[in-house]
């Protein structure tokens, strides 16, 4: 008999998010793969667990898969934990849960505390469809690249950002996006100083420049305002017929849409312009 992954998820801040299956199970595994084996012994001291931990980070991920997967093989059961919150999700971990699925492995989660969908929570933006990116690029160009993308976005966009680049990746965000872009910023959620800031993008930018930024971030931009469009139905429908070679069915359809207006109606102001 082979034995089981367990993907366990740990506290993000407070201590007490940790589930009563998540320390039974670090308890029971005869090894725990951990990102960093000094920082997941001292939170397993915490539980009474002294389960012995191996490291797997992203610098070793491949090799060490490998000897993990042998062990699972030879019936051993190992848990997968990360640094903090739920391993795979920006956090090592993808590259063995993969290739314990490709062999046949059982894989369980044990579920508990991330940070985004923890921000989510409390955020108060739309969270029937959310779009989670992981962190943010690095460089401004890089970043407003991305923004570009998603300034359109009709859902909330869920990013990790540290705080030294909140400032830029603010300023980045008006310019791209809009100053009065909806925006949410978790900051070390589940800890002491756990505050959560929610209101236009400029408002973020003078709140937090107001000081150094410190301490683990979620940041989520809310859907793109839906603006209303200058000028009239019939300046629009003029305007695409002089700027497009568009047909009138897809003018009528396009200013419809701007307008949020049901197409009979455009078409009917149409008719005086053919
Ligand atoms: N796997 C983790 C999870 O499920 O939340 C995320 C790991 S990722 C390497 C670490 C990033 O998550 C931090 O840089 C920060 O953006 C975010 N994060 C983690 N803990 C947080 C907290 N307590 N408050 C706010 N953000 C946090």
């Amino acid at each position: 008999m082979s034995g089981t992954l367990y993907v366990v998820a740990t506290p993000i801040g407070n201590l007490e998010d940790m589930t009563y299956r998540a320390v039974r199970i670090l308890q029971e595994v005869s090894l725990i793969a951990a990102e960093d084996t000094r920082h997941s012994r001292k939170l397993l001291n915490h539980y009474g667990t002294d389960t012995p931990l191996i490291s797997y980070h992203e610098h070793n991920e491949e090799f060490r898969s490998a000897q993990l997967i042998a062990k699972l093989h030879n019936g051993e059961s190992i848990a997968l934990i990360s640094d903090a919150g739920t391993p795979c999700i920006a956090d090592p971990g993808y590259r063995l849960v993969s290739s314990c699925r490709q062999e046949g492995l059982s894989v369980e989660a044990v579920p508990g505390p991330s940070a985004v969908i923890t921000a989510l929570s409390i955020s108060g933006l739309p969270t029937d469809a959310f779009r989670f990116v992981g962190f943010l690029p690095a460089k401004t160009h890089a970043r407003c690249q991305f923004f570009e993308q998603i300034k359109n976005e009709q859902q909330t966009i869920a990013c990790y950002e540290t705080p030294h680049r909140l400032l830029s990746c603010l300023a980045d965000i008006i310019a791209v996006c809009g100053a009065d872009r909806p925006i949410a910023i978790a900051r070390e959620l589940t800890k002491r100083h756990e505050e959560l800031f929610s209101g236009t993008v400029a408002a973020a930018r003078d709140y937090f420049g107001r000081g150094s930024v410190k301490g683990e971030l979620v940041l989520l931009l809310g859907p793109a305002l839906q603006r209303k469009p200058e000028g009239t139905v019939r300046d629009a429908l003029i305007r695409l017929r002089e700027e497009t070679d568009l047909s009138w069915k897809a003018i009528i359809k396009q200013v419809a849409r701007e307008f949020g207006l049901p197409g009979s109606e455009v078409y009917k102001e149409s008719l005086e312009l053919r």
